[in-house]
This record gives structure tokens, sequence and C-alpha cells, in this order.
């Protein structure tokens, strides 16, 4: 069986648990923070928060940028819905805007078209998430000049994109944005089985995701509304959550990310490989835009015209177990009864229509993408693409 993806697990990442596990603490303990800094230090953050999952990353960066009722979010409709979920559960209207066709990423020419018309209804966004599909990072200066001229919050979710940079820059410097989200979960770049961080060069809102991440408690005398009554004592300032990652998930990501380059390394490997030998089917491959470097999470084709559903069975019955990244946000039925229609985004939904995922992962074995790459190969000669 060859998944489409997942993780890579060494004897020094299993190490590293074992340590915590024998430590003092599982959880708030010291790793998480050495976790924190180190990636802060990585991606050239000054804040980074560990959460126990992207998707509550995202839920706390919203709470935290007072999204709720009466607030627009705007994303993109190809991404997991999480990112859209998270602003429900604020209270506030979520709505999307359509992708660039040979990017995928949330197009900034219908962004600006779609900002131009919600300013004279009064309806413009207060956030606007840019999620690098695939690892691409997204046209962050063109989305950030917008930012500027209408006055919202810009997020990367960046789920995908740990390692990749944009214009020689690491992803989650957040030159363009607010704050940048990173997933852990196993089939992302790097894992800590499951995990999120926020990074930020905002000290206000570190502070706010930090306290809200841990009930809106703090024991810092200096966040406090009176002097403290005792060592015991604590204050709740805000409501929130137990949101927080453990020490034996952030010994894995830490152990991990020793290891990013190489991942990185590897995936963009693997991408060259299917470049060069799928080149001569009809199948249109991922495009590389400029000034970016990918992270490469996914590897998506485009079949041409009614073939994504043959190839991606024919695929799935040899036991490759292709996937489809992603089914339009907008097309699901809770968003449909939320009063979204088929048709409001045709390039997303013309992009869903041809997508397949093939198999990307480090631990890919060059016989097993030969595997892949003469099976697609052999479907696309026997079907008549595009005549
Ligand atoms: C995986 C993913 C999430 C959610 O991540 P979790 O860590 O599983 O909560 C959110 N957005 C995107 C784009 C993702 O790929």
């Amino acid at each position: 069986m060859i998944p489409y993806a997942r993780q890579e697990i060494s004897e020094e990442d299993i190490e590293a648990v074992v340590q915590v596990l024998q430590s003092d603490f599982l959880t708030q303990g010291p790793i998480t923070p050495k976790f924190e800094q180190a990636v802060a230090l990585r991606c050239h953050a000054q804040y980074a928060i560990t959460s126990n999952s992207a998707t509550s990353a995202l839920h706390l960066t919203y709470l935290a940028m007072d999204l709720g009722p009466g607030d627009w979010l705007w994303t993109s409709p190809i991404t997991f819905v999480a990112t859209s979920n998270a602003a429900l559960h604020c209270g506030a209207q979520v709505d999307f805007v359509d992708i660039d066709s040979r990017t995928y990423n949330l197009c900034p020419k219908a962004l600006e078209a779609k900002l131009i018309q919600a300013e004279r209804l009064g309806t413009l966004p207060k956030i606007v998430v840019a999620v690098h599909f695939s690892g691409q990072p997204c046209d962050m200066k063109a989305i950030h000049a917008l930012g500027q001229r209408f006055g919202f919050k810009i997020i990367e979710d960046a789920s995908h994109a740990i390692g990749a940079q944009y214009f020689g820059e690491p992803i989650g410097n957040c030159r363009y944005s607010d704050a940048t989200i990173f997933s852990f979960h196993p089939v992302k770049i790097i894992t800590t089985g499951e995990g999120g961080m926020v990074l930020t060069n905002d000290a206000a809102l570190a502070a706010r995701i930090d306290l809200l991440r841990n009930h809106g408690v703090t024991r810092d005398p200096s966040l406090m509304t009176k002097t403290a009554e005792g060592a015991w004592y604590y204050q709740q300032l805000m409501l929130g959550f137990n949101y927080r990652m453990t020490d034996i998930q952030a010994a894995l990501g830490l152990s991990q990310l020793q290891r990013l380059d190489a991942f990185l390394s590897r995936r963009h490997e693997i991408a060259e490989y299917y470049n060069d030998q799928l080149k001569n089917t009809p199948i249109v491959l991922p495009y590389q835009a400029p000034d970016v470097d990918s992270a490469l999470h996914l590897y998506v084709i485009q079949t041409q015209e009614d073939n994504r559903a043959a190839l991606f069975n024919a695929l799935r019955a040899q036991e490759i177990f292709v996937n489809v990244h992603y089914i339009p946000v907008h097309l699901q039925p809770y968003y449909q009864k939320l009063g979204f229609k088929p048709g409001q985004f045709p390039v997303a939904e013309h992009y869903y229509a041809h997508a397949i995922s093939l198999p990307m992962y480090t631990g890919l074995t060059k016989e097993q993408q030969d595997q892949v790459i003469h099976l697609i190969n052999a479907l696309s000669l026997k079907t008549p693409y595009g005549c």
C-alpha cells in the first residue's frame, strides 16, 4: 500500500519522546517553549505559540483578533474546512475568494474585485486568510497591498508550508501578514502527532493567544488587575480554552525540526522526478510560481476532462492511495445550508473536478514512485486525453 502522505519517525524522535516520558513534566514543561523558540528562530518570527492543533491555532488567532458576530472572514475555498470553520465558531460570517488557475492559491485579482464590491456594501472583511496550498506561498505582496488599502488583517494558513520561502525569506516571518499558522498533523511536513503553532511579530497578539490557549488564566503578576494574594494566586482575564501542546508532542516536533531541510530536499527530489517522468502525458503538472520555494506538502496533478475518476480508481485499485485536496469548502452540505451555491467559485470548482494528489512523502521509495509513474503513463496513453 502506498499512501498519499505519511510521517517519518526516526530513532532520535523516539528517544526524544521517551526522555520526556521519563522526566518530571509531560505537559507545560521546558520542551514546549524550546520548540517554540526553535521554530521562531528558524522562521524569523519574534513570537511562536504552540497549540494542540492548527485548527485550535486558527481559532485562537481569530479570537485574539476579536473576530466575532457581525465580522467577515474571507479565505480560499480550496482549503481544509478548519480554516473557515474556526471563524464560524467565533460567530463571524465566512465568504470565499476564487483561486488562481495555475497556483490554486487565493487569486489577488478576484480578491480586489470582491473587496471593491464589499466596500460599497459595507461588508469588508476583518480578516483574510491566505492558504499556502500544497506548500506554495500565496502572492503575499499583492494581498498585503490590498490589506493596507482596505484595512483587513492577514493570516497565513501555512499548514502545508513550514520550510517554504517567499522571495528568499522563510514563511512564518510574517513580513506580509499579522500571523502565520503551522500544522503538525502526521501528513504535514513535520509532525507532533497532533499540533499547531501561531507565529507573529505582534507582542500584544501573542500575549492574547497565550492567555486564550490556557483558559484565559495567568500567573503573571504584571497582567493582574490587583496585587497577587499569595504564591498560589492566579487570575482569569478572558474566556479561553485548554488548547495547549504537551511536552511529549513538542519533543517530537523539536526532533523533527532538525530534519526539516532534509525533508524538504527529499520532497523536491520526488517532485522533480514526477515532473520529469510525467511530462509527456496530457496531465497538468504543478506550476512553480516565480520567486517562491514550495514546501511541497502535496503534489497535485490535473487530469484532462472527465478522466479524474478513471485515473483515481485505477490507482486506488493498485493500492496506491491517491487523494483529492480539497472538495471546495462552499460545496460542503453544511456550507450549502449557510447559503453557498455551486457555481459561485468556478475556478475552484473546475480545479476540484480534475485534481488528484499523488503520493508525496519522504519515505516514498524510488521503486514505489516508479510504480505510480508507470501506471499513470500507461493509463494516460490508453485514454485519449484532450482530443
Ligand atoms: C491540516 C490543515 C488544517 C488543520 O490542521 P490540524 O493540525 O489538523 O488541525 C488547517 N488548514 C489547512 C490548510 C490544513 O491543511
